[in-house]
């Protein structure tokens, strides 16, 4: 069983250049069977992320009555992508499948996907580039490189697209967003921001834990005071990506750049790596500290600069010269996300105790409300943390 993390992996590969020292982690429980059981009542899902989009396919799968309330005119939450850029979707979230691709299986219930979805691992023959005190170093990957995998042709929304979707698009309403949640004792009424009540026996909430520290929903009861706690002591990271897009495949399959004091992590990647593909493009990875000088510039020409200088100084002005096209996507800007996600050294404790229910018609499901240890922050905790309320409703 593959047993990594994308803290692993960004570990695994900054290693190669021998310059950051990321905490480890345990990979959470893998709660994959649903009980046969059922659940004679309707349920509310708030959020078509990767949660909710699970949470509707098993639910539905079970025959209960489920409906999806969601913020944006487009489901996927963190796990968006982009079309037009190239002839390959980017994913702009989640991109890496950090465990065994069995977990296509457990999301969908078809044991066959992960053995028939196109996906690509690293080789011990790629190359890395790192800046290390100013310092450059360079190599093959070796035998220690990550097995993270990635799509080909296609991205997690992608998956979700061809296997979930069809089944469950026409349980949600878009551009609906939830601003209250009411408990009254013998239902949940659901309120969103046109006024409009929403009635279920369930409600599963999968909003991002920074939204839900900052009250984007009222909760009637309140939240309880563990879940309060837990949120307050959450330390939660902003993100940004960034695409570019080349004329000529100067760089190596990671860069690492010279690792900042302020925290969080960066790291520059071929984005069509195992893409069928005529396209070079260079994906930026940052977290917390290390993304906010990216996401303080204009997302424009004054970031193309910044990610072009910051190349150039290595690969001898090869960015400038080569500079076709690039995209972004700061996830501390998107009203519904608000970050990216639970830093990878928050307190072990956090998504566990968000995982207990709110009362007994709430739930949360979500990358950071999973009850498997201090696994989190992933599109595969996201699912697993939905299955983990479905078998609860249902058992
Ligand atoms: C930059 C970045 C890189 C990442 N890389 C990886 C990776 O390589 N591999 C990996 O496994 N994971 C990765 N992740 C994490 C992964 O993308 C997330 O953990 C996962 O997608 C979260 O799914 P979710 O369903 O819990 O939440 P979300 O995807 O955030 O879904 C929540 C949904 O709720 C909606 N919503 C919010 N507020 C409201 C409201 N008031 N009313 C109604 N709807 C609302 C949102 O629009 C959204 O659709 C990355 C994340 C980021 C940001």
């Amino acid at each position: 069983m593959r047993s990594t993390s994308r803290r692993d992996f960004l570990r695994t590969t900054a290693a190669l250049g021998a310059i950051l020292s990321l905490p480890g982690c345990g990979l959470g429980a893998d709660d994959s069977t649903v009980r046969s059981g059922s659940f004679d009542g309707t349920v509310l899902i708030v959020g078509a992320g990767a949660a909710g989009m699970t949470a509707a396919h098993l639910l539905t799968r079970a025959d209960v009555e489920v409906e999806i309330l969601e913020a944006k005119a487009t489901p996927g939450g963190r796990i968006a992508h982009d079309t037009d850029f190239v002839d390959f979707p980017i994913s702009l979230g989640g991109e890496w499948i950090h465990v065994d691709p069995e977990i296509l299986g457990e999301i969908t219930d078809e044991p066959e996907l992960a053995a028939t979805t196109s996906l690509r691992a690293y080789a011990a023959s790629d190359t890395w580039v790192a800046i290390d005190g100013g310092g450059v170093t360079s190599g093959n990957a070796g035998d220690d490189i990550d097995t993270d995998l990635k799509f080909v042709g296609s991205s997690w929304l992608g998956f979700f697209e061809d296997h979930v979707l069809p089944g469950i698009a026409d349980r949600i309403t878009h551009n609906t967003v939830v601003t209250s949640i009411t408990d009254t004792g013998d239902g949940v009424e659901v309120l969103d921001a046109d006024g409009i009540t929403h009635l279920a026996d369930r409600v599963i909430v999968t909003i991002p834990m920074f939204l839900l520290r900052a009250g984007a929903i009222a909760f009637d009861p309140p939240l309880p005071d563990s879940h309060l706690e837990a949120l307050d002591r959450a330390e939660i990271w902003g993100g940004m990506k960034v695409f570019v897009e080349f004329s000529e495949p100067f760089f190596p399959t990671f860069f690492s750049p010279e690792i900042s004091e302020s925290g969080g992590q960066r790291l520059y990647y071929d984005a069509a790596y195992g893409q069928d593909s005529d396209h070079h493009v260079l994906g930026l990875f940052s977290v917390g500290g290390q993304a906010e000088p990216y996401q303080a510039l204009d997302p424009g020409d004054e970031l193309r600069d910044h990610v072009l200088a910051e190349l150039d100084a290595v690969f001898d002005g090869a960015a400038s010269r080569t500079y076709v096209q690039h995209i972004s996507k700061n996830w501390s800007a998107d009203p519904f996300a608000g970050a990216a996600y639970l830093a990878d050294e928050a307190d072990w404790r956090v998504a566990p105790d968000l995982a207990e229910p709110v009362t007994g018609r709430i739930d949360l499901a979500g990358c950071s409300y999973f009850p498997g240890g201090s696994d989190w922050s992933s599109v595969h905790t996201a699912a697993r943390s939905a299955r983990v309320v479905v078998d609860r409703m249902l058992s």
